[in-house]
């Protein structure tokens, strides 16, 4: 395991994760029942922007950083993801870009629940599950595990609660790891057919992206989008050209909001290549959806 998220953080990828993350996140929160939220590839939480690693790569100044320096021209669909980053840097965000703490999945899954909602993180990288940790020690609505993500879904599904949100974001370093999302979705949808599902892939060369959108497909599980956002036109391998989502379940009306949310990210992180698009693999009845 040699990915660190710390050299990641607030890139574009993570600016397009976290904001349909905090979407979702605040449609579960408009129905009063609490809500479970399972973070398989939990990573280290919350993040450092001026610490060594982010500035080693610098990309949060292609992400976040640059972003911010739009917000007032966000729609409201980008809302609950910046409360969350104006929360965790002191109440306001400049309008340079210049925040320090960048929360990750779990801090913004975090700030986003009420009493009541529950979160369970699994990482499996001994030092991050010690920093991430460090950040919920005295939560009892979080726990924290040092697994198997993969073998988190299958442990914690399906939760008691009857609403909430699993997030399946795993490095991409295995080379089969597109077989191994599909395959833990198919499994975790069998345990629990009512969540809503968010998975993150890279977008390299066209034809694994379609593959990969195939192998959902023929897995027959209905309710399933594609959000892309890409900032390169280049069909290649070699280089992370834009970031995918899955949302299984996505809640009524996210297609209308990330039709105006991610276009307004493309623009405000100043992407002049790529675009962005939005389309059912399998929709309401199961057919798909191309
Ligand atoms: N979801 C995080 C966020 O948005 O802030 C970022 C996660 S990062 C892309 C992937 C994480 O998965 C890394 O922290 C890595 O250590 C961890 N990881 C790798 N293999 C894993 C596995 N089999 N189970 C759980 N975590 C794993």
């Amino acid at each position: 395991m040699n990915y660190r998220h710390a050299f990641h953080a607030g890139n574009q990828a993570d600016v397009m994760k976290h904001a349909v993350l905090a979407y979702l996140l605040d449609r579960l929160c408009s129905k009063p029942a609490p809500f479970f939220v399972l973070d398989s590839h939990a990573g280290i939480g919350l993040y450092d922007l001026d610490g060594e690693a982010a500035q080693r790569t610098g990309e949060a100044v292609r992400g976040i950083r640059r972003l911010l320096s739009t917000a007032p021209a966000l729609p409201a669909a980008a809302a609950p993801y910046l409360a969350q980053l104006a929360r965790l840097n002191g109440g306001a965000l400049p309008a340079d870009g210049t925040i320090r703490s960048y929360p990750g999945s779990p801090a913004l899954a975090r700030g986003l629940m009420r009493p009541g909602d529950r979160l369970v993180l699994a990482e499996l990288h001994a030092e991050d599950v010690e920093t991430l940790r460090g950040h919920f020690r005295q939560d009892t609505q979080v726990a924290v595990h040092h697994m198997d993500g993969w073998l988190a879904l299958k442990a914690h599904l399906p939760p008691k609660e009857r609403r909430g949100l699993v997030v399946i974001d795993p490095p991409f370093e295995a080379p089969d790891e597109y077989e191994r999302m599909v395959a833990a979705l198919a499994l975790a949808h069998r345990r629990w057919s009512t969540g809503i599902y968010l998975l993150w892939y890279p977008i390299k060369d066209r034809a694994t992206m379609w593959r990969f959108h195939q192998m959902l497909e023929d897995t027959g599980i209905p309710k399933i989008a594609a959000a892309n956002l890409s900032w390169a036109d280049d069909d290649r391998s070699d280089r992370l050209n834009g970031s995918g989502l899955i949302i299984v379940n996505p809640p009524w009306q996210t297609e209308e909001a990330l039709a105006e949310l991610l276009p307004a990210l493309h623009q405000g992180m100043g992407a002049v290549q790529g675009g962005t698009a939005c389309h059912w693999i399998r929709d309401e009845n199961g057919q798909p959806g191309r």
